[in-house]
């Protein structure tokens, strides 16, 4: 039986932007991204980016810039068991659009051999993670290098079960809760 980590990737993989990433130059990988990653391939964990990439939608960027993203990202924080995106907009009522928790789903269903689901995480950066997260079943991180700050991630409804500074403290804390 494995553990699950779903992450999203803007705000959480790398630096976030207002305007949308849009091309892999606009795409900056945190430097404790890899270290993260690195964390839950160490203790077992499959590795899964959820995110919300309506910018196609939007007539921003074409799906060869989406995939020239991942392939950045992928480079910069090594490999990961997969990357499940929504292309939608928010007016297409979608079912994987977070907080809607179809994506979230979509992961868990390509994990083999998933352990219980409350035994998953979902880690983040705004509040549409946790709730994407809740409504999945799993439990929910969220980081501190993007959307929230301290005060507003302690202080989401429904709450987090951990707040942290970045992704690489949130894969050591959970790792190790999963240890112990
Ligand atoms: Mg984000
Ligand atoms: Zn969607």
């Amino acid at each position: 039986m494995v553990n699950v980590a779903l992450l999203d990737r803007d705000g959480v993989l790398n630096r976030d932007r207002p305007d949308y990433i849009k091309n892999a130059g606009e795409l900056e990988v945190f430097p404790f991204a890899r270290d993260a990653v690195e964390t839950f391939k160490a203790a077992g964990w499959l590795v899964y980016v959820v995110s919300n990439q309506s910018v196609v939608a939007r007539g921003l960027a074409s799906r060869g810039d989406v995939d020239g993203a991942t392939s950045k990202l992928i480079r910069e924080v090594g490999p990961v068991d997969g990357v499940f995106y929504c292309y939608h907009k928010p007016e297409d009522g979608c079912e994987c659009r977070k907080p809607e928790p179809g994506l979230l789903l979509q992961a868990l269903a390509a994990a083999a051999d998933v352990g219980p689901v409350e035994e998953c995480w979902m880690v983040g950066d705004s509040a549409r993670d946790v709730e994407a997260g809740r409504r999945a079943g799993c439990r929910t991180a969220v980081v501190l290098t993007g959307r929230l700050t301290a005060r507003e991630a302690k202080g989401l409804e429904p709450p987090a079960d951990v707040v942290a500074d970045n992704v690489g403290e949130v894969a050591k804390i959970i790792t190790r809760l999963r240890a112990g």
